[in-house]
């Protein structure tokens, strides 16, 4: 038998990133930068109003204070957005909202809450005189042009997760596109002649069809993009021509079912020979198979549905996330067992548990098709495969599904 590591290198040797794609911001959220943002834009890109106010020479209001405000003419308006403005002569004040470009020669700008203006009122300003009732340094309430961002400066590295804040950053550089690893399209397909779908009424000895949905949403949940094919029945042909239909417009297949060691092995059957069939020292999940179908990654995953989902976190999970530039594992602990416990010699176990701080504890039966438990798990223990018992109080290594 193959050991989990060895299958997992296999698998991992299988599926290689795409090639690094073009996105506008608004369709990259989550995705990994696959080149440097470097700023051809200064932030701010011209020196502006950090307040409500008016534009002004510090000099000439030196002298202001509560008791003897200076007094100015107010000589212009300037909203955020104009573009046209005039240099401030001395002696003036120019109105100025938040972000609206500092008129050449203005050295301050003085809030509206240190003035007598009232911004409130409809009244243009032009013929107006303000009383300003406070001092200012120069400089004070400008937003310096590059003050944020310099020209040239790497804002955002290569390997860097776009989170929406550096989807702002890109979008405020004025960056119509930024180069990314573009997440892995993924089929998923289910095998099995007794599954129907959820919604239409059983037969005696039909299943509802579970594993298509729950690997498509863990193909989701790794962030990549899920393609779900319709169920296949137990014929080859059947299998075949849905696997033709779809190969060359996904990068990975992922089939569940068809590859035990019983008869009516749909997927052993029409792949044999193509994909290397094998088993696993490992419970649940034993029986897998990878390999490629007309240039097309396959990964075909055992059919009961703990096996199916397990199989997908130790084998799949983790190559899918590297090929997008995240980090691939889950979270792992050393937490400490509530109870004794016993596991098959000569296979890696995963059991489902819960874990509670560092301590951990197995949560229903080690069989494959106990769906139930796994369901409410927020763990999976890691037991080695030369490891028969384990006593309350050992140390085990656990996989955190709750986050990453
Ligand atoms: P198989 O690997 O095809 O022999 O299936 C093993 C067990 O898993 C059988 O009990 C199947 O009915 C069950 N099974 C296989 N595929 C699915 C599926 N997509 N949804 C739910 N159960 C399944
Ligand atoms: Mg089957």
């Amino acid at each position: 038998m193959r050991s989990v590591t060895e299958h997992q290198q296999v698998i991992a040797d299988l599926i290689r990133p795409r090639p690094a794609q073009r996105r506008a911001p608004g369709d990259a959220l989550g995705l990994v930068l696959a080149a440097d943002v470097t700023a051809t834009l200064a932030l701010p890109g011209f020196d502006n109003s950090a307040m409500d106010g008016f534009a002004v020479q510090a000099a000439d209001i030196a002298s202001a204070s509560a008791e003897h405000p200076v007094t100015l003419p107010v000589a212009d308006d300037i909203p955020a957005g104009r573009t046209d403005i005039r240099p401030l002569q001395p002696g003036t004040a120019v109105r100025i909202m938040t972000g609206a470009p500092l008129p050449p020669g203005a050295t301050s700008v003085v809030p509206v809450e240190a003035t007598d203006a009232d911004f409130a009122a409809p009244a243009p300003p032009a013929g107006q005189r303000v009383a300003i009732r406070t001092a200012t340094t120069e400089g004070q309430h400008i937003r310096r042009a590059g003050e944020d961002v310099a020209i040239g400066t790497t804002v955002l590295r290569t390997g860097q997760r776009l989170t929406p804040a550096a989807l702002g950053l890109v979008a405020a550089l004025g960056l119509a596109e930024v180069d990314v690893l573009p997440p892995p399209r993924v089929l998923v397909m289910s095998t099995g002649s007794e599954l129907i779908a959820p919604g239409t009424p059983l037969l005696p000895g039909q299943i509802y069809e579970s594993n298509a949905v729950m690997l498509a949403a863990a193909v989701r949940e790794a962030g990549a993009i899920a393609v779900t094919a319709p169920t296949v029945r137990d014929e080859p042909a059947a299998f075949r021509a849905a696997l033709d239909a779809h190969a060359g417009d996904v990068d990975l297949i992922i089939t569940t079912g068809g590859v035990s060691a019983g008869a009516y092995e749909v997927v052993k059957d029409a792949l044999g020979g193509q994909v290397e069939f094998t088993k696993v020292a490992m419970q649940p999940g034993m029986p897998q198979g990878a390999g490629l179908v007309a240039g097309t990654p396959i990964v075909t995953l055992p059919g009961n549905p703990v096996s199916s989902l397990v199989s997908f976190e130790v084998f799949l999970r983790g190559p899918l996330r590297a090929a997008m530039g995240l980090p691939p594992d889950r979270p792992r602990i050393s937490a400490t067992l509530t109870e004794d416990l016993t596991s098959p010699l000569g296979k890696r176990q995963f059991r489902r548990g819960v874990l509670a701080g560092t301590t951990v504890t197995s949560y229903g039966p080690p069989a494959s098709h106990h769906l139930r438990w796994l369901a409410s798990a927020n763990c999976l223990l890691d037991i080695p495969a030369d490891v028969d018992r384990l006593a309350a109080g050992s140390q085990l290594d656990v996989w955190d599904l709750s986050t990453g």
